[in-house]
């Protein structure tokens, strides 16, 4: 698998029908042409993501989003202008450009801008949106950097395209907008209030039956098993799992008391750096060959309440 900064060969991989990683401020997408039925149907073998699962479509620009939905209703056009480009996904009434395996059969799409200016621009040269779910085989731990696609996907992508690390290192916030209220389906960097701010509507929390393989109970998880604590329930948690044969490792901020545990996997000061580090701070703890992860959970402010809802995911006693 081949690593490159190469916009124009990227963009020529997608148009001949070929899957590249891409880069985004959220975590690193597997890309293919959303028009290319094949192509996309590759996205879901290497991924071993079950169909009717849908993929979010990427787009640069309005015109672009105008082409992949039935229409686009007002409070779109204001989020769109509000947070685009950005880690804010819109769920739409689709249109006829975008086959039935990028949606899974449904007759909405999930779309967005991302913001990241090297993929922006291979999609600018496709002249197409790109359909992209997270560069990880399904349920796994996304990937944030070009490193991490390499590692989880070995030799199953035609080209890497290496825009560094993701500078939010979570998944974008997605709201419906299908509905006779908006419903916040994902928590993400785009907080509610703020979408509440710009359509004087504050987003509901949809608490139907999953919608989204990111709303399942099991998804993000590494290899070794994830425990998400409270703050206060931290200390027991690690005295109870230490001494034995158990690799311990304890996910926190920086202020959280010294624990005993095996190892300590520092998340940072603040919930913007806890979501950055995230998912390498997983990955690294699946290097160290650690059993179990005492997740401490951050705070629900800022990012910190998107961090909760994917360690809690992550958690094999949600
Ligand atoms: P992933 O990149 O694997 O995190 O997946 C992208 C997320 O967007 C998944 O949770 C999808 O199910 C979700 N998504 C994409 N399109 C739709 C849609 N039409 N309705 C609901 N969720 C969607
Ligand atoms: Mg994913």
């Amino acid at each position: 698998m081949e690593s490159t900064r190469d916009k124009k060969r990227a963009a020529a991989v997608l148009a001949a029908g070929g899957l590249v990683a891409v880069p985004t401020e959220t975590v690193y997408g597997l890309a293919a042409d959303a028009t290319n039925e094949s192509a996309v149907q590759r996205v879901f073998e290497v991924k071993g993501r079950p169909a009717g699962h849908p993929l979010i479509v990427h787009v640069c620009g309005l015109s672009m989003l105008s082409s992949c939905v039935a229409d686009v209703p007002e409070d779109a056009r204001r989020l769109a202008e509000a947070f685009w480009p950005g880690p804010l996904t819109l769920v739409l009434r689709r249109s006829a450009l975008v086959p039935d395996v990028v949606t899974g059969g449904l007759s909405t799409v999930g779309v967005r801008q991302p913001d990241h200016v090297l993929t922006l621009e291979v999609i600018r040269l496709l002249g197409r949106p790109i359909a992209a779910p997270s560069a990880n085989r399904f349920g796994r731990v996304s990937p944030t950097s070009a490193l991490d696609v390499e590692e989880s996907l070995t030799g199953d992508v035609d080209l890497v395209l290496d825009g560094g690390p993701c500078r939010i290192g979570i998944e974008s916030t997605i709201v419906d907008l299908t509905g006779t209220t908006p419903a916040l389906l994902r928590p993400g960097a785009v907080s509610p209030d703020e979408i509440g701010e710009v359509l004087g509507k504050t987003p509901h929390v949809d608490s139907g039956p999953p919608r989204a393989p990111g709303m399942l109970a099991a998804h993000y998880a590494p290899t070794a098993r994830v425990l998400a604590v409270e703050r206060e329930e931290a200390g027991d948690a690690v005295g109870s799992l230490v001494g034995g044969d158990t690799r311990v490792a304890v996910m926190c901020e920086t202020d959280v008391d010294a624990l005993e545990a095996d190892i300590r996997l520092d998340a940072g000061s603040d919930e913007t750096t806890y979501a950055g580090r995230l998912y390498s701070l997983l990955r690294e703890a699946d290097r160290c060959g650690v059993d179990v992860v005492v997740a401490v959970l951050p705070r629900p402010r800022g990012l910190g309440g998107a961090v909760r809802d994917r360690l809690q995911r992550a958690s094999s006693t949600p």
